[in-house]
């Protein structure tokens, strides 16, 4: 049996290009990849954005007068999409351990943080998972999981990417909520050790004890295509329980060629 592994180019490819940015996306494509993982969260004129970050993020980002930031940033909940484009993301701040742990990332002064619609349009056949930023500790950080899933969902279907993206979130409230209103959509349940321990806030009130403590069993109630679990947290068993179930596994991240 030849066994591949699928290359997925996280939040765009850090450690290659700026993070979540129409340039790094648009130079992985150069480079061949055509699997992406991204990010998303909602501005408050309800703009689907890509980001990591509920608020703005220091170590990459820079003000209109070119400036670091310092202190609290703004959460991106709480600026209009204007507001947000006056910030520049293409480079992250020397001295910083982000720096150094991707210090071959090429800098792209002047990138935005992206709409979502602009990065999906950058490939007609390019897959992208998408991880709804939702957070059920934070709840006043970013729009609530079923209106970034609906919105999100908009912007898919506007772009007409329904059959090539697959939703994500440790928040399932969001992907529960496609679960029962788009059942088409692909989506991978993503875990970490905290939510499966914190599981009834973090799933929805499932909670693991019901499932035997098996977490892939979990996921595969849920009707669940993919489990995407910490890459530090799985084991072999599971792995191989996952795949018995008819899971496919997406660990994340890796970022150690050793790993
Ligand atoms: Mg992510």
């Amino acid at each position: 049996m030849t066994r591949q592994v699928e290359v997925i180019g996280h939040r765009g490819a850090r450690g290659l290009f700026p993070e979540n940015t129409i340039e790094g996306f648009r130079q992985c494509l150069v480079l061949g990849l055509r699997s992406f993982e991204l990010d998303v969260g909602m501005t408050a004129d309800g703009v689907v954005v890509v980001s990591h970050d509920p608020a703005l993020n220091p170590t990459i980002t820079r003000d209109a007068a070119g400036h670091w930031l310092s202190g609290t940033a703004p959460l991106i909940h709480h600026l209009t999409f204007d507001a947000l484009r006056s910030y520049d993301v293409g480079r992250i701040r020397l001295g910083t351990p982000y720096r150094t742990l991707f210090r071959a990332q090429k800098g792209c002064d002047g990138a935005r943080i992206p709409r979502l619609a602009d990065v999906l349009r950058l490939s007609a056949e390019a897959t992208f998972i998408i991880e709804l930023k939702t957070d059920p500790r934070h709840p006043d950080w970013t729009a609530d999981p079923v209106t970034l899933a609906r919105a999100v969902l908009g912007v898919v279907d506007a772009a007409g990417a329904a059959g090539r993206v697959i939703l994500e979130s440790f928040d399932w409230r969001g992907p529960r909520y496609v679960r029962r209103t788009r059942p088409e959509i692909r989506l991978a349940w993503l875990t970490r050790d905290e939510t499966v321990r914190d599981a009834t806030r973090w799933w929805d009130g499932i909670s693991p004890v019901d499932f035997g403590h098996s977490v892939p069993a979990v996921v595969a109630a849920q009707g669940g295509h993919i489990w995407a679990p910490a890459a530090d947290s799985v084991t072999r068993v599971s792995v191989a329980e996952a795949h018995a179930l008819g899971l496919g596994v997406i660990p994340w991240t890796v970022n150690r060629r050793a790993a």
